[in-house]
């Protein structure tokens, strides 16, 4: 038995022999959850067991190996939730059916959304030598935030974790609405913190394999959904599965005018969340003029995460032009915050990928923290934002009060 099996082992050992419980979907049980919480405090769950967070290294903290941002042709309501434009035409299905290859790519780029292969991300031998990029630049440690409804699938992220030498730290949860089931509709905040608890502590159904993040967690339309709403059900869900279980929280938002931010902070320190364990995702360019409301949510102690590194970049759209990003996150280290910054990818597209002509797992390090530096970040800026916050956010860390 290596090192990490015999430490999976152990850590069932320990939350069995506290409730009795042997894995698998179990429910709220206090006695596990406080035995897997002293067991684990500042360990980092990844998917092949705990490991110290000296282990953890250079790390991208929000990024997905297999993904299925598809929709399904006879769910048009699917498409409608998620704003996307139905193909109810031959020209729109043909795009949608177009296979990714180097001279249609110029097409795919101007259709992202509604083209279904891109969409898809499956082939082990290609995640598998995508995942190589990163670990050759010097890479370590990758958090794979893909929730249920994405096709996250435990197993397969496990061996991408055995055969290419990296840490994977899984998420839980649930995306957005076009991508869960109707039933979800009915289900209480407490049945859907529960299902995150169990993967975190008893791992995935039958697998064996542990999440080790919450999220990442949607967030988009607190501020105008009814408080009954699936999303606020959810967000309040992470809040109290973070509680339990001292794992920390990553957030899939946008930053809008900066009040929905807020709302979303506040409802998660309502549930008793601490907000220095809370990951505010997908940071973009769009921030550019209003640093002041970034600088607000820092003081509120969460954790800004710039993710969007080398995603496609449509002309004239500030969003995720990676220049706009970069001189953002240099404003923020100029300020003093970079303990609460992370810099990723979200790699979720075949067109980031490099096979297909994307900029890959390795842009953060081969081209952003050139750029940082050159703009003026230190050895200490750089290490806190690739090492260091996520060494600290992951380790699981039981709320005080
Ligand atoms: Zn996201």
């Amino acid at each position: 038995m290596n090192a990490r099996l015999f430490r999976l082992a152990w850590i069932f050992a320990a939350v069995g022999l506290a409730s009795g419980v042997s894995g698998g979907g179990a429910l709220a049980d206090e006695g596990a959850e406080a035995a897997f919480r002293a067991e684990m405090a500042g360990k980092i769950m990844t998917v092949q067991g705990p490991i110290a967070p000296e282990e953890v290294g250079i790390t991208l903290p929000h990024e997905h190996l297999f993904i299925d941002l598809s929709l399904p042709l006879d769910a048009p309501e699917r498409w409608a939730l998620s704003h996307r434009e139905y193909p109810d035409t031959e020209e729109k299905l043909a795009l949608w059916r177009m296979k990714v290859r180097l001279d249609n790519l110029a097409d795919i780029y101007r259709h992202i959304w509604v083209n279904e292969d891109v969409l898809i991300v499956e082939n082990m031998k290609e995640v598998l030598r995508e995942a190589t990029y990163f670990k050759n630049a010097g890479g370590r440690t990758l958090v794979d935030v893909t929730t249920n409804g994405l096709g996250r699938d435990p197993e397969r992220i496990a061996r991408v974790s055995a055969e290419s030498g990296l840490n994977v730290v899984m998420g839980a949860g649930w995306y957005r609405d076009a991508w869960r089931p109707e039933e979800f509709n009915a289900r209480s905040v407490n049945s859907i913190a529960d299902e995150i608890v169990s993967d975190i502590v008893y791992g995935v159904g039958e697998t064996g394999v542990h999440s080790g993040i919450i999220g990442e967690i949607p967030a988009m339309t607190v501020v105008t959904a009814p408080e009954d709403s699936d999303d606020v059900k959810q967000l309040r869900a992470a809040a109290r599965a973070s509680r339990r279980t001292g794992a920390a929280i990553t957030l899939h938002q946008w930053v809008g005018d900066g009040s929905q931010f807020m709302k979303m902070l506040d409802i998660l320190e309502e549930e008793g969340a601490d907000l220095s364990r809370v990951i505010v995702g997908h940071i973009a360019g769009d921030a550019y003029d209003k640093v002041f409301l970034l600088e607000a949510a820092l003081k509120r102690g969460v954790t800004l995460e710039f993710d969007l590194f080398g995603v496609p970049s449509p002309l004239g759209n500030p969003t995720v032009d990676n220049r706009y990003m970069g001189e953002i996150v240099s404003k923020l280290i100029e300020k003093g915050y970079s303990s609460q910054l992370l810099l990723s990818q979200d790699v979720c597209t075949k067109i980031q990928q490099r096979a297909y002509g994307g900029k890959g797992f390795d842009f953060v390090l081969a081209d952003v923290v050139p750029y940082l530096r050159a703009a003026g970040a230190t050895d200490e800026d750089i290490d806190n934002m690739l090492v260091r916050n996520p060494a600290r956010l992951l380790a699981i860390t039981p709320t005080q009060n």
